[in-house]
């Protein structure tokens, strides 16, 4: 086998949605929420299948869902994008990520991975035959410093994946922060990929900015979306790139041997999805808001140590001052997997998202869940503290 692929464990969500089977456990693991889904959405999907919306659409997805993507930016961004030359549809934001990586980075290139990162990034960039350099995040503050992001790049830099909103963090970078990946990309001539997928889903008033709405990106960034985030339909496998031509165009040339086209009535149904009123919207982000305020104030009240939640759908907390786990000596992993055995908990442990495991006291959960089961998971998960 392909070295990257034979050293390779099972995805950690897959291996803890497994276990939470086993163990009867809530499953506030892996990133999906357990809702139906917006029932408009949904209708829009079953017409159009069972209206014969069924055969291969075009390659780069059909027009409705295009343009669709291209208004969005337009409308949440106030960025003109040319929908026949700039958007291009795609099977989930991992397969853009997948085309995004192949088709622009070359062996033997750097990509700087900003860590704790999705866990795809990681094998797709080694599998490219580049080379990762990392720049480290940490609790509490996660915060994404100059010097580190300086240190990271050289003149062989050819991408840094921003994820932002970021899981599993639940940062939403500042400014501050936007202007510093900007400025070090120029100066490096290195594309953004910007995975956004959380894009809607962002807390307390405040509002996501695109990198490609950055003063200066535009020509080199990649901007990834989703479906199945903001649609709440993980399953669908639905996600938009947008980039100027010259790029998108190369990343299309991935596309078209990868999975060359994506279901039809998904894409229809997304296409509406994405022009529903800004009510819609709206709705998610605080919808979300009030479960991640109705879970964190649990945790809290259990005496846990929480960390800041600014957007997307993970709330993290810090073990390090638990019994269990003596400063210093925590373990993330070991107590996850004590967790869903004993507590009845799925969880997931933040070292899963770094290279080499600096950090070994933070877990994440998934507060995308009624109102019950993040009752029953604090109730389980009383004690701990
Ligand atoms: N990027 C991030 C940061 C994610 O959390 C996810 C969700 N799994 C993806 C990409 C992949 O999205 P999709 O399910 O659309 O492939
Ligand atoms: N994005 C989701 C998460 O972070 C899960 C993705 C997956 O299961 N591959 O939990």
């Amino acid at each position: 086998a392909n070295p990257v692929y034979a050293g390779l464990g099972t995805t950690v969500f897959e291996t803890m949605s497994r276990l939470a089977r086993q163990h009867q456990a809530v499953n506030l693991g892996q990133g999906f929420p357990d809702d139906r889904g917006p029932a408009a959405v949904l209708e829009r999907a079953a017409k159009a299948l069972l209206e014969g919306s069924n055969q291969y659409p075009p390659m780069l997805g059909l027009p409705e869902l295009r343009q669709a993507v291209a208004a969005h930016a337009q409308r949440f961004y106030g960025v003109a994008v040319d929908w026949e030359s700039e958007t291009m549809v795609t099977s989930g934001a991992t397969e853009a990520l997948a085309a995004t990586i192949f088709s622009l980075v070359e062996p033997g290139d750097e990509v700087v991975l900003i860590e704790p990162f999705y866990d795809a990034y990681l094998p797709l960039v080694q599998r490219a035959g580049a080379i990762p350099r990392f720049v480290s995040l940490t609790p509490p503050h996660w915060r994404l410093e100059r010097a580190d992001l300086v240190a990271a790049v050289s003149p062989r830099t050819k991408a840094i994946i921003v994820n932002n909103p970021m899981n599993p963090t639940g940062r939403v970078f500042d400014v501050d922060e936007m202007a510093l990946i900007a400025e070090i990309a120029e100066g490096a001539d290195a594309f953004v990929i910007a995975d956004e997928v959380y894009e809607h889903i962002v807390f307390d008033g405040m509002h996501h900015r695109s990198l490609l709405a950055q003063p200066g990106l535009r020509d080199r960034v990649i901007k990834l979306g989703s479906a199945g985030k903001t649609f709440s339909l993980t399953g669908w496998k639905v996600g938009y790139v947008t980039a100027v031509p010259h790029v998108l165009g190369v990343i299309a040339k991935a596309h078209q041997f990868l999975t060359f086209t994506t279901p039809p009535n998904l894409q229809m149904a997304v296409a509406y999805g994405l022009t529903q009123s800004d009510d819609y919207f709206r709705d998610l982000a605080a919808d979300m808001q009030r479960r991640r305020d109705r879970f964190i104030a649990g945790l809290q009240h259990l005496g846990l140590d929480v960390l800041l939640c600014q957007g997307t759908y993970f709330a993290n907390i810090d073990i390090a001052k638990l019994g269990q786990a003596t400063a210093g000596q925590a373990d993330d992993v070991a107590f996850c997997r004590d967790l869903v055995e004993r507590q009845g908990v799925a969880a997931i442990p933040l070292s899963a998202f770094y290279s080499a495991r600096p950090v070994r006291s933070v877990i994440r959960f998934c507060f995308a869940k009624q109102d019950q089961v993040l009752d029953a998971a604090l109730e389980r998960l009383a004690g701990l503290a």
